[in-house]
């Protein structure tokens, strides 16, 4: 495992400042993860670019500093128990690990899922539970989260996530009727209701239903 050179990592650092990362628990975190582990192929040498990359089963892994930004506002404690919605190449979940003490992480492609689960192992990252689901209906046996994250834009928060954040939970996550326009929300629970955020303009693959084909 060789890592990034020093040159390029300052710049990926650099570069997610700059685009308004400066939580130090985050950057930390995101340092200490290798993206170019979660890159294959081709687009393996643009792992540290401030870029989306396509990943298996037509998917993508999210840009650095989305990725940075969304941490960011979901504002993980150590003892947080965390839900990600959209598992991907893994990238976001093992950044989620280096913060809260259990990370689980759904998909709904088996195949990414167990790509990110052998990486995982190789990492280390024992903190961090995986599974093959549709992630719109959460994951009830392990509700209530502290934290949840969804990396797929549905048209809503969707009904059974924000029943399963606890009171006093945060959830983030991009929403919006198209592919191209989508906002990204932070939604508080509180005792009474929920708290609606918007966050900045994004664009994330849709969230789709049932399980992927190769599921
Ligand atoms: N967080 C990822 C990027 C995810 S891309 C990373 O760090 O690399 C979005 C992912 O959401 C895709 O892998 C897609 O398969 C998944 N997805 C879409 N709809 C889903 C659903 N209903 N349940 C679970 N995963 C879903």
């Amino acid at each position: 495992m060789n890592g990034p050179d020093a040159e390029t990592k300052m710049q990926f650092l650099f570069a997610l400042r700059s685009k308004g990362v400066t939580d130090r628990r985050v950057l930390a975190a995101m340092e200490e993860v290798d993206r170019g582990l979660f890159v294959r192929g081709l687009f393996a040498e643009r792992a540290y670019e401030d870029m989306p990359l396509p990943i298996a089963c037509g998917q993508t892994i999210s840009q650095p500093s989305v990725v940075g930004l969304m941490t960011q506002a979901l504002e993980v404690h150590p003892r947080d128990k965390v839900l990600e919605v959209g598992t991907g190449s893994g990238y976001q979940a093992a950044i989620l690990a280096k913060l809260a003490r259990r990370v689980y992480t759904v998909d709904r492609h088996a195949r990414l899922v167990r790509e990110a689960q052998a990486l995982f192992q190789r990492l280390q990252l024992v903190n961090i539970t995986t599974m093959t689901a549709d992630g719109s209906f959460g994951l009830p046996d392990q509700a209530p989260f502290d934290r949840i994250i969804v990396t797929a834009a549905a048209e809503d928060a969707p009904g059974p996530l924000l029943a399963q954040l606890k009171i006093g939970g945060i959830m983030v996550l991009p929403v919006g009727q198209s592919d191209t326009v989508q906002t990204l929300i932070r939604v508080r629970r509180l005792e009474t209701g929920f708290e609606y955020d918007e966050l900045r303009p994004v664009r994330f693959v849709p969230l789709l239903e049932g399980l992927g084909k190769d599921g």
